[in-house]
């Protein structure tokens, strides 16, 4: 950017007291304002004085300014090149000028009126049991929308018309009589809110806002694989759009119920398995429910407390890809609490017998 010396700008010598800037400013201001300037870079000029003045008429900026150059604002409120004034007060200096009430850039005109928006998003939680997430479902879920209203089609009134106003254009211009001549401001129509138009009657259905409240019943297909805090979204289920714009997104999220005996991670599940000391210690078949029906799994001898048995593709499908996850047993040897009289026998035999083989035993007796 090659942006001229501040002081050149408004033709002040670097050592110029404040009231010498403001005089070179309104100077600059009378000549080069859009609104009264036949100059042709009228514009141009104006902007690159307003600029200067609202750097060299604060002392703080100006003291950057000297030191550092235009640098000093390179990255503070010039996003995309211009120079942000928001927050600079011209008032005292045009407030004399131009009349009160003046604003920059010959009338700001007012789009957002009247423009397409879309509605608002909303969320609704949805609680699933443990088998509805994993294998998807379809619900029935009660909304209250806010509708179009079908009596004016969302138009808010009846017997559209142009706005007598404005004559159609949203904005009114009148004439402003300053010191420099007399010129144009236009403003927002405020019979008809800059829309152009204007209803003979309003809506009496939906009170001018052009949407309605209704309760709906809707059928929604939950995928299988979904897991609790996943979100579903429903294009145009959420709220109405203004003025015609699309309808907000509802999103369904998911509150899944636990499972008395699965316990999920992800897409791959756990399941605890109870032993008895004898099948851990013999070995046994047992059958493993999962979520695709029985299977037979063999634990064999020797089993300790907390193995863990993969069988694999038997956990959830993944909601994105379909790929299944992995079931885990897990293994637990359940010491039992209470035992009959043959039972105490039994053990009691056993308790003369050599069971300490394992090397857990060993290290222990060691160190004894
Ligand atoms: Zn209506
Ligand atoms: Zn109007």
């Amino acid at each position: 950017m090659n942006k001229r010396d501040y002081y050149e700008v408004l033709g002040v010598s670097k050592s110029a007291s404040q009231d010498e800037i403001k005089s070179a400013f309104r100077k600059l201001a009378k000549k080069y304002h859009p609104d009264v300037s036949k100059e042709p870079d009228a514009a141009e000029k104006f902007k690159e004085a307003q600029e200067a003045y609202a750097v060299l008429s604060d002392e703080s900026k100006r003291k950057q300014y000297d030191q550092f150059g235009h640098a000093a604002f390179d990255n503070n409120g010039m996003g995309g090149g211009g120079f942000d004034f928001s927050g600079f007060d011209f008032s005292d200096i045009f407030g004399d000028l131009f009349g009160s009430g003046f604003g920059f850039g010959g009338g700001s005109r007012s789009s957002s009126q009247n423009r397409k928006a879309k509605g608002r998003d909303s969320v609704m939680r949805i609680n699933l049991t443990f088998e509805e997430a994993v294998f998807g479902c379809k619900k029935t879920i009660n909304l209250d929308v806010n509708e179009e209203c079908d009596s004016c089609s969302g138009a808010g009134g009846h017997g559209e018309k142009t706005c007598p106003t404005c004559h159609g254009s949203g904005q009114v211009t009148s004439e402003q009589r300053t010191l420099l001549g007399t010129f144009m401001t236009r403003t927002t129509c405020s019979t008809c809110q800059g829309k152009g138009k204007i209803f003979e009657s309003t809506c009496s259905k939906c009170r001018g806002t052009g949407r309605i409240r209704k309760n709906k019943d809707i059928e929604v297909k939950i995928p299988a694989g979904v897991d609790t805090g996943n979100q579903l979204r429903l294009a145009g289920k959420g709220e109405a759009g203004y003025n015609g714009g699309p309808n907000g997104d509802l999103y369904l999220e998911f509150n899944v119920k636990s499972h008395p005996l699965y316990e999920r991670d992800d897409n791959d599940i756990y399941l605890t398995l109870p032993l008895t000391i004898t099948e851990a210690t013999l070995g046994c078949k047992k059958d493993i429910p999962t979520l695709y029906g029985n299977v037979k799994l063999v634990i064999p001898d020797g089993s300790q407390n907390g193995d863990k048995h993969r069988l694999k593709g038997k956990g959830v499908e993944d909601v994105q890809t379909g790929r299944k996850g992995d079931m885990y047993v897990l293994l637990k040897v359940i010491i039992p609490k209470k035992l009959s009289r043959d039972q105490k026998k039994l053990f009691e035999q056993l308790s003369k017998t050599d069971l300490e083989d394992s090397s857990e035993f060993k290290k222990y007796k060691d160190y004894l």
